[in-house]
Parts: structure tokens; sequence; C-alpha cells
């Protein structure tokens, strides 16, 4: 699941990847959210595109990574049904507290996102947007069998086949629900590769940028927002 070829869109056969922020994946410039404002309202917005994050740190970005490992902020959308079983994580029988992990309203205050379960067309909309209004450092955690391949959604018509394809994934968690404790095993796991610095998702999705933006206006007709909801 790991190794997508970066190489073509798969909206434009045509298109090659292009350093991040000239023309967009259709060929049209990409718009940004202040596109189109008054002069007086562009500073409401931020302008820029996503940026890869500076290079390693060296002892300062361990510290910073052990920090972040112990601090996980979920954002609250339960995207399918996989996002029942978060729910038990809250619970003092699996208690995700003690680990770290709590639960947000906003992304903007969050900086995991689990994705639930299957992804309709019209939730991935919404999972683009709340994906690109959270924070760096900010990871993906896929949350069973419909996220990861499809599952037993794989021929729908309305659901996408594999999140990687719209937005980074760091941490898979296989099964139909997976059980809370696999969840656990899950955050343990995204808690480890952040502590090696192996969570780079939002840096390989500012790198790809148009890449990613592509295949969600592949499946997203009707495309009404910001090309970078920021
Ligand atoms: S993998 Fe199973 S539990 Fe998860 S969204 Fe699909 S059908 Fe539902």
């Amino acid at each position: 699941m790991s190794d997508i070829k970066f190489t073509r869109a798969l909206a434009d056969p045509d298109h090659a990847l292009k350093p991040a922020g000239r023309p967009g994946p259709l060929g049209k410039p990409l718009v940004l959210a202040n596109d189109g404002l008054p002069e007086e309202e562009k500073a409401w917005f931020c302008d820029a595109y996503p940026t890869a994050s500076g290079p390693y740190k060296g002892i300062l970005e361990n510290f910073l990574n052990w920090a972040r490992s112990k601090s996980l902020w979920i954002l609250g959308f339960g995207t399918g049904c996989g996002a029942i079983e978060l729910r038990p994580l809250m619970t003092s029988r699996f208690d995700m507290y003690r680990f770290g992990i709590q639960p947000r309203p906003t992304p903007r205050q969050s900086s995991v996102f689990v994705i639930g379960g299957y992804a309709s067309v019209k939730t991935l909309k919404r999972i683009v947007r709340s994906y690109e209004q959270m924070m760096g450092p900010k990871f993906v955690v896929a949350l069973g069998s419909c996220t990861i391949n499809g599952g037993m959604y794989w021929d729908s018509y309305n659901t996408i086949n594999a999140i990687e394809h719209y937005i980074p994934v760091d941490v898979y968690i296989a099964g139909c629900m997976p059980r809370p404790e696999a969840l656990l095993a899950g955050f343990k796991e995204l808690q480890r590769k952040i502590r090696r610095g192996e969570c780079e998702g939002a840096v390989k999705y500012a790198e790809n940028f148009e890449w990613y933006k592509a295949n969600q206006k592949k499946v997203i007709h009707d495309w009404n927002m910001p090309d970078y909801n920021y």
C-alpha cells in the first residue's frame, strides 16, 4: 500500500508532476481560498500552497517527535461505521487518555485524522477539506478494509477504494471492523513511527500536491471549494 507511484495523475493522462504551486492538475491554475475576494478580505485566508517541512534537525527534532507522539489529538469526525470502535477507547476499560490520546471537535485543533471506514464521494470532499484544515504536524490512520482497499464496497458506484490515493496515510489498521485493541495497537505504532521521524505523510502531500488534487477532482465532480482549504 505504501509504494504509491507519484508519476502520473489519474485524472489527466498528459499530466506530469510539476513542482508545487504552478498549473493545476487539469491544466488550469490552482485556485486559492482568497482568489476572487476583495482586497480587504484577502488577508482573512491563507494564500499559500502546502509546503514540505524543513530538513531533519537532529536531537531537537528527536525531542519534538517524542513530545508529538505523547500528545495525539484525534479529529472527532466519524467517516464510516468503523468509527464506532473509537468510542470504547474513551471508556475506562481501554482508557486511551493514558497514552496521551484524546478527541478534539475541530480540525484546527487536531493532529490525527482517523478515516473510520468506507468513504463515499460526498464524505471524501469533507475529508479533503478537514485534512487540509488540520495544522501540521498531522497524521492519518486508515481504519478498516473499506478505507484501505474498498472492502465489501470495492465496486460500489459512490465510494472510493483506496483513501491513500486522495490523502496520505501513515498507519493502516486492517479488519472489518477492527476491535478497540487493534486501534490501540495502531496508535502505538503511530507513536513509534512519529518518534522515529517516519510519519511524513503531510510532507508527501505537499510534495505531490497536484497528484493528490487530480485524483480528488477525478471523483469529486461538484468541486465548489478552493483547491487548498487552509
Ligand atoms: S471495513 Fe467493515 S466495519 Fe469498516 S467500514 Fe467497511 S464494512 Fe464497515
